[in-house]
């Protein structure tokens, strides 16, 4: 098995799941398969007049707890089994959260970073078109995911409302405040990391102030998880990008570090004492993940604790922000070593959770405050702890094995309610 095959991954997981609680083998083949998968081609005019064909799809992997959620990807190395992977992972972290939804995934073969404004507007736009017969505020609720945000739900929910003839802000969320986002939902997903965090370090005796945390990304997960923790007291030792990493053993100055990188100035040009920077993001990445830290935040891609560097993983705790960050090789690894990690299906539901509540306000039209959205993802988030930490000590399995149990059985059980049709 190829070990960064995220969908082959998911299913290894899963199957280890099903034996482990004794899964009916039916329920089991069903959930191995995504229910309904939409490839599209997405021809698309560049602004130098010529035309390229970008590759897209949208995977509804099971819809059985409810209208199905997730993201949309832009990036050049989405496939077909990654997206697969993501839509799987977004039913399994609803069904975590208790939320009443399935779990979806889109994504389009792109690199953003070499487009404009302009060729990003049509692309999303003939994506949106080309998905619409299977999106919708009661059928499946995009959001941002890798390289889309707020923009990109505004053009979505625009075209979707323009053909449908009236406005439709629940079709999609993380949309921009003016046009039915929620305050909130920017920071939500490095918001539930720091809660999650913060309730493992308690739960394993490491006192939060001085904490110190190493994490990987600092993008819209990893910057506000940094921002978060460091308030609480945590000094974040290390933090790595694209552009190389950081590292400053007295704790980087995060806020300071953030108004830097809001200023789109690069990593290379950030000063402050003691600090090192490391360009070569190689080398930026190994030095991270074998820091000696309490708390290692994978928060950038997928498959980055392999097999290869799990050994070297010094942390005391891993809390997985990112999507899929760790391989079912390392896992074992880990497993073998002691060093607990809270899986992403658990670590990063904060996103989808208040996506959830933008869904609703969307769909009463009626707004919350700020503070309702932060106390009422903290109580589900920690809800969801509690759970998977119940079922972990008394089935004596690993964290991710635990959180797997509780979704799986959730998306059974509503299977075997459901029935078959016809
Ligand atoms: N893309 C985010 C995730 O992977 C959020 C999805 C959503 O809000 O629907 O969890």
């Amino acid at each position: 098995m190829a070990e960064e095959n995220s969908f082959q991954n998911v299913l290894h997981q899963l199957d280890k799941t099903a034996e482990i609680m004794n899964l009916d083998h039916n329920i089991h083949n069903f959930l191995r398969k995504p229910q309904r998968s939409l490839e599209v081609s997405i021809p698309i005019r560049m602004d130098d007049g010529s035309i390229q064909v970008f590759e897209g799809y949208r995977v509804q992997y099971n819809y059985a707890r409810g209208p199905c959620k997730g993201g949309v990807r832009y990036h050049p190395s989405v496939t077909y089994d990654e997206v697969k992977a993501l839509a799987a992972l977004m039913t399994w972290k609803c069904a975590v959260a208790d939320l009443p939804y399935g779990g979806a995934k889109g994504g389009v073969v792109c690199n953003p970073k070499e487009m404009s404004q302009t060729e990003l507007e049509r692309l999303t736009r003939r994506y949106t078109y080309m998905i619409l017969p299977i999106i919708g505020p009661e059928k499946d609720i995009p959001a941002p995911d890798l390289y889309t945000n707020e923009q990109t739900m505004a053009w979505m929910m625009d075209t979707y409302s323009m053909i449908t003839g009236y406005s439709v802000p629940g079709v999609v969320t993380g949309k921009p405040l003016e046009i039915g986002g929620t305050k909130g939902r920017a920071y939500a997903t490095g918001k539930g990391v720091m809660f999650i965090t913060r309730k493992a370090l308690e739960d394993y005796n490491i006192p939060i102030k001085g904490a110190t945390v190493a994490i990987q990304g600092f993008g819209k997960v990893g910057s506000y998880a940094a921002q978060f923790l460091a308030e609480k007291g945590c000094k974040i030792v290390g933090v790595t990008t694209v552009e190389g990493g950081l590292f400053n053993p007295d704790g980087i100055d995060i806020p300071k570090l953030l108004s830097h990188v809001r200023e789109k100035k690069p990593f290379a040009e950030y000063e402050e004492k003691n600090l090192e920077y490391v360009p070569d993001l190689e080398k930026a990445n190994k030095r991270l993940i074998s820091l000696d830290v309490d708390v290692l935040i994978p928060a950038a891609m997928e498959n980055q604790i392999t097999h290869e560097n799990a050994g070297d993983i010094e942390a005391k705790i891993i809390v997985e922000g990112a999507n899929a960050p760790t391989t079912p090789k390392a896992d074992e690894i880990l497993i073998e070593r002691g060093i607990p990690v809270i899986p992403d299906i658990l670590a990063n539901a904060g996103g989808v959770v208040v996506s959830y509540f933008e869904w609703v306000m969307s769909l009463q039209a009626f707004l919350w405050s700020e503070r309702d959205v932060n106390v009422r993802l903290r109580d589900l988030m920690l809800k969801a702890y509690e759970s998977v930490s119940s079922i972990h000590k008394k089935m004596k399995v690993d964290l991710r094995t635990a959180a797997y149990i509780l979704a799986v059985s959730r998306v059974a059980k509503a299977i075997e309610l459901r029935g078959l049709f016809p």
